[in-house]
């Protein structure tokens, strides 16, 4: 098993299959940043998905377990299940989106292989929904697709970006909109990411501070190392905060990230990365991969959320390097 500079293993693979998305999320991708004519990545410049199943094969003697399908929206990425289909069924296979799309898919999607998805969703009402993801969709669309998804099979969360000033109500409001279902409601402090989404921490609601909101939370133990979420019990529901502002968490971060166009990042803060897609294309075997990703992975040292405000760097785009 690879580990890094901190003794941290490679077991988390997240796959940017796309920079593109179908919402404009003022703290990921601001519409001023990211218009309609944003010079998105080139068809060519994107990683096949034959590919990526090379580099997830290259990992998995590494100590991959977990791939997490990511973006941008993945679901607008073309025949998506075929590249599910490729993925070994021993590894644990998830995604992340914003459930728009998902209603169409979720289906076929279990057929192919996932097992777990999470879905992005600020708010239910229309108005703060259509304000934090900048369009004109309106969440019921989402709450059909996560209702599709748990009819398909799949195990899902809810991820909820608590930004203050926009959407502090949906602490209350998500979890009592899941209650009784097995749907797991995660709050997420607003991050730092990339460069453009005008950060600052004064619109931070910390994870201490949406807890006050609860009366009576249980803190339950982490299900295993690595765990990004700090879990609760209210009343029978879970709900977890992924903290990664107020507490962060590198100490055990196992994530590497591979964006849409091939470069192998192991921070979500970090300014370069490593370029596979040109090793990959000079003709590589798998295990080349193995060895360059090893190499990559024994020099990493980064933790980012540990050093915030002391480190000075241009950090990529979430939307690019995969959420
Ligand atoms: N488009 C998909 C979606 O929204 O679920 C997948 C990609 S998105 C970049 C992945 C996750 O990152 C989402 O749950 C989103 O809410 C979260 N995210 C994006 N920008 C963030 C920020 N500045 N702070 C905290 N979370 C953020
Ligand atoms: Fe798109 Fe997801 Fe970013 Fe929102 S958070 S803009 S849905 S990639
Ligand atoms: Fe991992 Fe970087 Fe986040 Fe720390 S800041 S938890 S190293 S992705």
């Amino acid at each position: 098993m690879v580990k890094d500079k901190r003794g941290r293993p490679l077991r988390d693979l997240r796959i940017s299959l796309t920079d593109r998305c179908n919402m404009r999320c003022s703290y990921c991708m601001p519409r001023e940043h990211f218009p309609a004519d944003h010079p998105f990545l080139p068809k060519s410049e994107i990683l096949s998905y034959e590919e990526l199943a090379s580099l997830i094969h290259a990992m998995i003697p590494l100590g991959l377990e977990k791939v997490r399908l990511t973006g941008g929206e993945p679901l607008l990425r073309r025949d998506l299940c075929e590249f599910i289909k490729l993925i070994p069924s021993e590894l644990d296979i998830a995604m992340t989106t914003n459930g728009l799309l998902l209603g169409k898919f979720a289906e076929e999607l279990k057929l192919a292989g996932l097992k777990r998805v999470t879905v992005s969703l600020d708010a239910i009402d229309i108005e703060t929904f259509q304000v934090m993801s900048d369009t004109k969709a309106n969440p019921e669309t989402v709450l059909r697709g996560i209702e599709s998804a748990r009819l398909a099979g799949l195990k899902v969360k809810v991820n909820t970006v608590i930004r203050a000033g926009y959407n502090e109500h949906s602490i209350k409001a998500i979890p009592e909109r899941f209650l009784g279902t097995d749907v797991i409601v995660r709050f997420i402090e607003f991050m730092d990411v990339g460069e453009t989404n005008s950060w600052n921490l004064q619109e931070v609601v910390t994870g201490d501070q949406m807890r006050s909101m609860f009366d009576h939370l249980k803190s339950l133990e982490a299900n295993n190392i690595g765990e990004v979420a700090n879990r609760y019990k209210f009343g029978n529901q879970e709900i977890g905060f992924i903290e990664s502002v107020s507490k962060p968490f590198c100490n055990d971060c196992s994530r590497a990230r591979i964006s849409a166009d091939g470069a192998l990042h192991t921070c979500l803060f970090s300014s370069d990365g490593h370029d596979l897609k040109a090793i990959l294309r000079m003709g590589a075997s798998k295990d080349d991969l193995s060895k360059a990703i090893s190499t990559i992975w024994n020099g990493r040292s980064d933790a980012y959320s540990e050093q915030r405000g002391s480190v000075e760097h241009t950090k990529v785009e979430m939307s690019y390097i995969g959420g």
